[in-house]
C-alpha cells in the first residue's frame, strides 16, 4: 500500500476536466423523500481516517464528483448522480442519451441539468449498452418511448431474468454489497467501488425498438454515425461497445472502467468468462483505437488522448485474461480457488495502474470465481464432498473447543494477535452455535468492523460492515427492489411459468397432480402446466388432451394471477378449484433472510 502511486493526479485530473456545473444541492427526491444524495459524502474531501483504506478512499474522492461534464465537443456526460454515468450526444435536432442511470428521478434530474447549460434540446434517440438495471432503469425520466431506443440483442430477455429466477436472493445479498442501510460517514458506507451507491428511486423500462446484433453495424442517430461491436458474455450477458468516429469517441460501455470489474458479483449472478471480456477488450483496440481521441464509459470517468487509451485499454485486457489464465495454470497443479486467491500476484505494472485495482471486482473473489466456472463448488477433496451444514459444524466446533468460553478465548487471542480472518471463523460458529450469545456477537460485530475499515474493496467493505450491523441491531428489510411493474410485463410467457414453478413447495405438493391449459387471447398462444411429484412443468403449444382447468385470459390477467391478484373475469372451463389448490402451493419468497446468523 504504502508503494502505491499517491503522488499521481491524473485520475483527478481526468475526473474534474470539462467540469460546466454541479447540482446544487445535489440530493434528488421522490414525492418527498430522498433517492439520491450526494451531498451526504462531504466529508470524504477529508483526509482518509484510520477507519479506511486510503486506496478506497481514494476511489471515493474520485467517485463522489458530480455534475454535468464536456467529454468532447458535443457530448457531455452526467456523473455522480446515480451509481452509474448518463451521456448525452448532441445531435441535428437533438440530444442522443446513453444509459438513463437508475431511477426515473435521477435521470430526469440529470437531463435539466444538462438542458440548464446547453438549451432545450429534445431526446432523439436512446442507446442501452447493457442489460444491467443501472443503465436503463431511469429510462422515463428522459422519454415516453416515441424515440429509437438501441440496444443489444438479447437486451430485454437478459434484463429480467436475473429478477425473476434468483432475484429475491440478489436484492437482499445486495443490501449488504451496497450498504444503503449503513450511516455515510468515515466509520460506514464510502462508496461501492464502481460508484458511491444505487439510487432508490423509481425502476422504469421500455422495451427497446431496434437490436443491435452484429459487430461492425452502423446506425446513425439524428444524424450522429455510430459503429457498433457486439460484446456478449462479458461484463453483461448482452452488452456493446461504440464508436462515434465523427467525434473520435470511443464509448466502451461496462467493459473497461477504472476498476477491476467482477467476474462474479458479491451480490450472486451467473459467472462471467474472463476470456472472453478480455477478447473483446483485444477486438476493440483492434477495430476503434486509432480511430479514438477519448475513451468514456458509463461509470467513471473518461480517458484522453490516443496513446493513453490504447494503454488503458491493453491494461483491462491484459488484467482479465491474466486472471483468467493463471487461475487455470494454477488449478492444473492441482490448487483449489482459496489456495490460488492466496497465492495470485499481479504484474507490477499492473498493481501500479489504479484502474486494475479490485475496488468493486476483487482479485481474490475473481480467482475463486473463474475455479467455479470451470469446476464449480467442489474441490475435489471428498473431506468437503458431504460437510455439516453452518449450525450443525458450529455446534460441533465449539464443543471440540471446550465450550463458547474455549471458543471466545481463542477468539480474543488471535483477534489480539491481529488474525482477523481466523477471528471471525472461530466467533461465526459461536454464533450459529447459538445465535442469542450476545457476547459472541458483539466480539464478531468488531471484527466484521475492522475487516470492513481495512479492506480496499467497496463492496468487501459494505458486506462486512453491514454483517456488524445486523449482528448488533437485527436484520434491516432491504429497500433495494429491482422488479418494477415494467419489467414483470416485460417477462416472456416462459419467464412467467418460470417465476411460479420456483415458488411451489415441493413437499406440499408432493401429492397434488393437475394440468391447466392457459389460452392467451392477445398473444394468441396456448401453454400447459402439469404439477406432478412438486414439480410444476411448462410447455409452450402442447398437444391437445384432455386437463382438468382451461383458462382463456389475456397476458396482463396472467401477470394479475401471478403477482396475488384474483381470478375475477377471467373465462374457464373445467373445475376452478384446481386453480386453488395450485395457489395453495405456492410460496412466497422470504427478502429478509437472515445472512449473519441462523
Ligand atoms: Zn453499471
Amino acid at each position: 500500500m504504502a508503494d502505491l502511486p499517491f503522488g499521481d493526479r491524473a485520475d483527478f485530473d481526468a475526473a474534474d476536466r470539462g467540469f460546466v456545473a454541479a447540482l446544487s444541492p445535489a440530493v434528488v427526491r421522490a414525492n418527498g423523500s430522498v433517492v439520491w444524495d450526494s451531498d451526504s459524502y462531504g466529508f470524504l474531501a477529508r483526509e482518509c481516517p484510520d477507519t479506511a483504506h486510503p486506496s478506497l478512499w481514494r476511489q471515493g474522492q474520485l467517485c463522489v464528483k458530480q455534475g454535468l461534464y464536456e467529454v468532447t465537443d458535443g457530448i457531455y456526460q452526467v456523473r455522480g448522480l446515480d451509481l452509474s454515468n448518463m451521456t448525452l450526444i448532441e445531435g441535428d435536432e437533438g440530444v442522443i442519451v446513453i444509459d438513463p442511470l437508475l431511477s426515473v428521478e435521477c435521470a430526469a434530474a440529470g437531463l435539466k441539468l444538462y438542458r440548464d447549460q446547453r438549451g432545450d434540446r429534445p431526446v432523439t434517440a436512446v442507446i442501452y449498452t447493457h442489460s444491467h438495471a443501472d443503465h436503463f432503469g431511469g429510462v422515463r425520466g428522459v422519454t415516453d418511448g416515441s424515440v429509437p431506443i438501441l440496444a443489444p440483442s438479447g437486451f430485454l430477455e437478459h434484463a429480467v431474468s436475473e429478477n425473476v429466477y434468483a432475484g429475491t436472493a440478489m436484492n437482499r445479498r445486495a443490501t449488504y454489497m451496497y450498504g444503503p442501510a449503513l450511516p455515510r460517514s468515515p466509520e460506514g458506507q464510502i462508496g461501492a467501488g464502481l460508484g458511491m451507491t444505487t439510487s432508490t428511486g423509481t425502476i422504469s423500462l421500455i422495451p427497446p425498438s431496434k437490436d443491435i446484433t452484429h459487430t461492425g453495424q452502423e446506425e446513425t442517430l439524428d444524424g450522429v454515425r455510430i459503429v457498433f461491436q457486439l460484446t456478449p458474455g462479458t461484463e453483461a450477458p448482452a452488452e456493446m461497445n461504440f464508436l462515434i468516429p465523427g467525434r473520435r469517441a470511443l464509448c466502451m460501455a461496462e467493459n473497461a472502467t477504472h476498476n477491476q470489474h467482477n467476474i462474479l458479483t458479491l451480490r450472486g449472478a451467473v459467472v462471467r468468462d474472463p476470456r472472453v471480456w478480455s477478447r473483446h477488450l483485444t477486438e476493440a483496440i483492434e477495430l476503434f483505437a486509432d480511430r479514438a481521441e477519448v475513451v468514456f464509459a458509463s461509470h467513471h470517468w473518461p480517458t484522453w488522448g490516443n496513446e493513453n487509451i490504447v494503454t488503458f485499454l491493453a491494461r483491462q485486457r491484459d488484467l482479465y485474461a491474466y486472471l483468467h489464465d493463471q487461475t487455470l495454470r494454477m488449478m492444473n497443479k492441482g490448487m483449489t480457488g482459496t489456495e490460488i486467491a492466496e497465492a495470485m500476484r499481479m504484474p507490477p505494472a499492473l498493481e501500479q495502474a489504479w484502474h486494475t485495482h479490485g475496488y468493486y471486482g476483487s482479485v481474490s473473489h475473481n480467482v475463486k470465481a473463474i475455479y467455479q466456472r470451470y469446476l464449480g463448488w467442489f474441490d475435489g477433496n471428498p473431506a468437503h464432498l458431504w460437510e455439516h451444514p453452518p449450525v450443525e459444524q458450529a455446534r460441533r466446533y465449539v464443543e471440540c473447543m471446550g465450550g463458547r468460553e474455549g471458543v471466545l478465548a481463542f477468539a480474543r487471542r488471535y483477534l489480539d494477535d491481529g488474525d482477523l480472518r481466523f477471528a471471525a471463523s472461530l466467533l461465526n460458529h459461536a454464533v450459529f452455535a447459538d445465535e442469542h450469545d450476545g457476547q459472541a456477537r458483539s466480539m464478531l460485530a468488531e471484527v466484521y468492523t475492522r475487516l470492513g475499515q481495512g479492506a480496499e474493496n467497496g463492496t468487501w467493505r459494505n458486506f462486512y460492515l453491514v454483517g456488524a450491523l445486523e449482528l448488533t441491531g437485527g436484520v434491516v428489510p432491504a429497500d433495494i427492489d429491482t422488479t418494477s411493474p415494467e419489467m414483470i410485463a416485460a417477462l416472456t410467457i416462459e419467464q412467467l411459468f418460470d417465476s411460479m414453478s420456483i415458488r411451489v413447495d415441493g413437499p406440499k405438493a408432493w401429492n397434488e397432480s393437475l394440468a391447466i391449459d392457459w389460452r392467451l387471447t392477445d398473444l394468441n398462444q396456448r401453454h400447459r402446466t402439469t404439477l406432478s411429484n412438486g414439480a410444476l412443468i411448462h410447455q409452450p403449444d402442447p398437444r391437445p388432451r384432455p386437463v382438468d382447468l382451461t383458462l382463456t385470459l389475456t397476458q396482463r390477467q396472467l401477470i394479475g394471477l401471478l403477482t396475488g391478484g384474483s381470478a375475477d373475469g377471467i373465462e374457464h372451463d373445467g373445475d376452478m378449484d384446481v386453480l386453488r389448490r395450485l395457489t395453495a402451493v405456492l410460496e412466497d419468497p422470504d427478502p429478509a433472510f437472515a445472512i449473519v446468523t441462523p
